[in-house]
């Protein structure tokens, strides 16, 4: 029994909390190109947003800031799936931590979520991580109810809520 991928609407709180629970013990693939233990202008924002990878050699975020749809392995495993190449990444994510022992920087992978299948075996807290993906996603933002369809992608907020803020604009 596979189910589908819970595709690239997992809300932000979702994602907040992955990785608020992330082991954050993954590394970068070995081989990657040398972080360097300091730059200059250390703001980590600033120091490890390099989305073209021309400094990292592959496209990196900070902590937290990875695109919508791009997901850690440990961030795939706490709702129950996994990249479907493992040697695959797309980018990485890099941030700071008295736990690193690289200067003190520690990087985690990212894949694509649509690049991703389900692991044979969901633990109950992977299937409850994946069932409030799936209520988060009909979850409105702005009126906050569960309006029981996917809130459309292109709204971003239920049909009740388009509809009031057109006639608004009217
Ligand atoms: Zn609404």
């Amino acid at each position: 029994m596979r189910r589908t991928a819970p595709g690239h609407a997992l809300s932000a709180q979702l994602r907040t909390s992955i990785r608020n629970t992330a082991t954050h013990t993954e590394r970068g693939a070995a081989g990657a190109s040398p972080i360097p233990v300091d730059t200059p202008g250390g703001h980590p924002v600033i120091r490890f947003l390099d989305p073209g990878g021309t400094r990292y050699g592959i496209p990196t975020w900070p902590w937290g800031m990875a695109p919508s749809g791009l997901y850690t392995r440990s961030q795939l495993r706490e709702i129950g799936f996994r990249p479907v190449s493992p040697g695959d990444p797309v980018g990485q994510l890099m941030w700071r931590s008295h736990r690193g022992d690289a200067g003190g920087i520690r990087t985690a992978l990212l894949y694509p979520i649509i690049q991703t299948v389900q692991r044979a075996t969901a633990t109950p807290r992977q299937m409850a991580a994946l069932d409030r993906a799936h209520a988060a996603r009909k979850t409105c933002p702005d009126c906050r109810e569960n309006v029981g369809y996917t809130i459309p992608a292109h709204l971003g907020i239920c049909l009740d809520c388009a509809s009031l803020y057109a006639k608004r604009v009217a």
